[in-house]
């Protein structure tokens, strides 16, 4: 048996004044056909990272208009999930292939997995590579599948993505958060169904993303050794190079030159699917060189969602100084703080962050601190960007709207 995911119960309704009434009933009039359909999310981890995040939402969101919508997780030792995190970064553009050992044990954990699966689903969702296999294996387990991908396919190890893309093909459709992120060999290829485009979002009724006043927000930083009283820098992401933690303290130290009162805090969850995660936050933690004004904190440190909501929304300059990025989930959880956010230019980002607008995007360290300082000195800046931005996230990136999209692909696939 898979691991079954246990997740919370959630109410559309209460969505409603976020959202708009119009939104909560285009999704009960597109559920109505629906009710009843058996949906199964299959991804490698319940904890860490952005899909994880999605799916405590959404699930229960899915069940409240009446699907029977349930997560079950891969099973996968670390020789497992060192390939898939190769996989992973080569897809994303790493010029580094998996060895043949390394898709042995990829393709031999998939099927694998797909023999614990259990059957009779009406819809399997796939999330990732990391389980993309096993449909090959038991395609009677479920009358469709879909396969959703999660990262930047833009510009993939040619090798990688060659091997990966016949067997994205065999799906009944796919989903991707932007058009540049659909395989060209994909677009191509025969058999495969309708490509969807359609980008994450986050709960704004979570313990991350509600609203938190000030004084408590400022008193969960102070439990961490922030000093309230100073400006605050602060990127959340999990320790991984393309996340550029080490670009940020960069950034960091060259405010710090004209402003040194400045603080910096990286935080970080350390995923279980993600062994590169310790080699990096240490070679993090040498490059912070013991500034004391540079709090480096995971969630071993007691960070979980409450404390990531209190640094977002104590921070001065919220920042997501990624090379490559997805499509960042904590660029929308800062913005929905409303606080000033400076992002990478690249992947998802600038789909979530006009710059100039609701926020400012760069592409170095100097452009960050450059754009850092503006909004530390510019306070009536910071808060125009921060009201935009979060307006922006209303409109486009909250789970409502993530859910309107699913059930219209659920639609799509009875409709075939
Ligand atoms: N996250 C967290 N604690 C941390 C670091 C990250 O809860 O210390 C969460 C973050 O708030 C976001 C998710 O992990 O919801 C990361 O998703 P994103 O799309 O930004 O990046 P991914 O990790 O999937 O590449």
């Amino acid at each position: 048996m898979l691991q079954p995911v246990g997740v919370g119960h959630k109410t559309l309704a209460d969505y409603t004044h976020l959202v708009g009434r119009d939104l909560i009933e285009e999704i009960r009039e597109l559920a109505e056909d629906l009710k009843g359909l058996k949906v199964l999310h299959l991804s490698a981890t319940a904890f860490g990272g952005g899909v994880s995040e999605i799916l405590y939402t959404l699930i229960p969101l899915m069940r409240d208009v009446g699907i029977e919508a349930d997560w079950q997780v891969i099973i996968g030792r670390e020789e497992f999930f060192n390939a898939t995190k190769l996989m992973h970064n080569a897809l994303q553009g790493n010029p580094l292939d998996l060895s043949p050992s390394e898709w042995r044990v990829y393709e031999d954990y998939n099927e694998m997995n797909a023999q614990q699966m259990s059957g009779d689903w009406d819809v399997c969702i796939v999330h990732d590579p990391q389980p993309l296999l096993m449909r090959e294996h038991v395609p009677e387990k479920a009358k469709s599948w879909v396969w959703r991908c999660h990262i930047d396919l833009s510009t993939p190890h040619p090798p990688t993505i060659e091997r990966i893309a016949p067997h994205i093909e065999g799906y009944d459709g796919s989903v991707f958060h932007l058009q540049e992120y659909v395989p060209h060999n994909l677009v191509n290829g025969n058999g495969s169904g309708p490509v969807h485009i359609c980008p994450p979002a986050i709960d704004p009724l979570s313990p991350k993303n509600m609203a938190l006043s000030p004084e408590d927000a400022a008193f969960v930083c102070d439990q961490f050794g922030i000093d309230v009283d100073r400006p605050l820098m602060c990127q959340v992401s999990r320790f991984d190079p393309w996340k550029d933690p080490l670009g940020v303290i960069d950034a960091y130290r060259i405010v710090n030159e004209q402003l040194p009162e400045v603080q910096l805090a990286l935080v970080g969850s350390m995923a279980t699917d993600d062994p590169e995660g310790w080699e990096f936050f240490n070679s993090t933690l040498e490059y912070a060189d013991s500034d004391p004004d540079i709090k480096i904190l995971n969630n071993l440190n007691n960070v979980g969602s409450i404390e990531v909501n209190a640094f977002q929304s104590q921070a001065e300059v919220l920042i997501q100084k990624s090379t490559r990025e997805g499509f960042g989930l904590t660029v929308s959880e800062a913005l929905w703080k409303a606080r000033p956010f400076i992002g990478g230019d690249v992947g998802g980002i600038p789909l979530q962050v006009q710059d100039g607008r609701t926020g400012f995007l760069v592409s170095s360290a100097e452009e960050c601190a450059d754009r850092s300082l503006r909004v530390l000195q510019e306070p009536e800046l910071g808060k125009q960007l921060g009201r935009a931005g979060k307006e922006h996230v209303r409109k486009h990136f909250l789970t409502p709207r993530l859910l309107r999209d699913w059930l219209g692909i659920f639609r799509g696939l009875r409709a075939e």
